[in-house]
């Protein structure tokens, strides 16, 4: 081995004397590197991330699949081509899953200026692939059914047989990410938290099983997020978020589930909690309109009409003089990546001073936290109900309309 390294290194000091453009063929400039690869695996998916120092715009056929090839040992299987970017030989020899969905995930140079990422199955049923900014990611989620069980739970209910036990609140930013910032330095991501833990509090009282995605001052990813409300069995997501406006007359609450709706307002705030451009949610918005999201987009517009209905019930009740923006749709990246019913509530705007003062107010904090429980509380009476009778508790709950470009 010694001996053939030695011969490799002078072979490599050969090119560099002789052939300086040889040494460019290895390499060609401007490519980004493959900076990770990580893999999660839940009931129902396992979620591939591939992290890169660059972004890249995927070829629009997206993942190909071949069937297996017995003769050269290969499995069933999934690849894409990554267009600028170079891998080398790192990841040539792959990562090993084993999960009873995926079998490994290999990367390997294609071309100079091409890197293929193959992930080798063991089942499969569907996969979504997407992208996400900063840091640049390609995600994809394979679900399939597991071929051995992992664990006790060996895969979840039916959506609409499962009971709601466990709900997830995850309090928006943290750490590094302060989210807004607002009337006199008031920071989005120390009211989420304190809104949130008054909340998981309240959720307990009632009896739910709570898992926050954190529970205190510290960066969390998105992929970090979605793996504490995913590793959990969580049934419910609620995502807990504070506004903000340049306008500093603007205030009220507004409740978000996800859609890839064009409105302009939503994509303001989608933009600005997913940390990215408005112009840059394209990829997000075309993956959202290939996805079949039936069922769970129903539930989690009974779940945010519920929440939102004792919401603004509760304020009203408070005289509180806090407007109501009204249930929205927006692609949200916290929303699109977990598999539960999910909802994410803007608090209020910390850019404008009376909204401010209530969301510094403890007071407020818990009004607000036992209201959205009790909301959580009636959408898990409705769905242990059963279909027919949720669907009669569910009639007369306001609709969820579309935004209406406040402004
Ligand atoms: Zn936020």
């Amino acid at each position: 081995m010694a001996r053939e390294r030695e011969a490799r290194v002078a072979l490599l000091l050969g090119l560099i004397c002789l052939a300086p453009t040889l040494l460019a063929v290895e390499r060609p400039p401007g490519l980004g590197d493959v900076r990770e690869v990580r893999t999660w695996s839940y009931a129902e998916y396992t979620r591939v991330v591939v992290e890169l120092t660059k972004e890249v715009r995927l070829p629009e056929q997206g993942l190909i699949r071949l069937a297996a090839d017995t003769r050269a040992g290969r499995p069933d299987r999934l690849y894409l081509d990554v267009p600028g970017i170079w891998v080398g030989r790192r990841y040539e020899s792959g990562i090993g899953v084993g999960d009873g969905l995926l079998d490994g995930v290999r990367l390997g140079q294609n071309t100079l200026r091409n890197t293929r990422l193959v992930i080798d199955l063991e089942r499969y049923g569907h996969h979504r692939l997407y992208t996400l900014p900063s840091p640049a990611r390609i995600v994809v989620d394979v679900y399939g059914k597991r071929g051995r069980s992992r664990g006790d739970s060996g895969g979840r209910l039916p959506t609409e047989l499962r009971r709601v036990h466990t709900v997830v609140v995850d309090p928006g930013h943290g750490g590094r990410d302060p989210g807004a910032t607002g009337i006199g330095g008031l920071r989005e991501k120390d009211v989420n938290l304190s809104i949130a833990k008054k909340l998981a509090a309240r959720l307990e009282d009632r009896g739910f099983e709570v898992v926050l995605t954190r529970d205190r001052d510290r960066t969390l990813t998105l992929e970090e997020r979605t793996a504490a409300a995913e590793s959990s069995g969580g049934d419910v997501f609620i995502s807990i978020h504070a506004n903000a406006s340049r306008r500093s007359r603007t205030r009220g609450i507004e409740i978000y589930t996800l859609d890839a709706n064009h409105e302009r307002h939503s994509l303001d705030v989608a933009a600005r909690e997913n940390g990215v451009p408005a112009a840059r949610l394209d990829p997000l918005q075309r993956a959202l309109a290939r996805i079949q999201v039936g069922e769970l987009a129903s539930q989690s517009e009974r779940l945010a009409s519920l929440v939102h209905e004792n919401v603004i019930r509760g304020i009203q009740q408070r005289n509180r003089s806090l407007p109501d923006l009204g249930l929205k749709k927006g692609p949200f990246y916290v929303l699109f990546m977990s598999s539960m019913s999910s909802v994410l509530v803007e608090t209020g705007f910390v850019t404008n001073k009376r909204d401010a003062k209530l969301l510094r107010s403890a007071q407020f904090q818990s009004e607000l936290a036992v209201q959205i429980a009790d909301g959580v509380d009636r959408y898990r009476q409705q769905i242990e109900a059963g279909p027919a009778a949720s669907a009669r508790l569910a009639k007369g709950a306001a609709g969820v309309r579309r935004g209406d470009g406040i402004r």
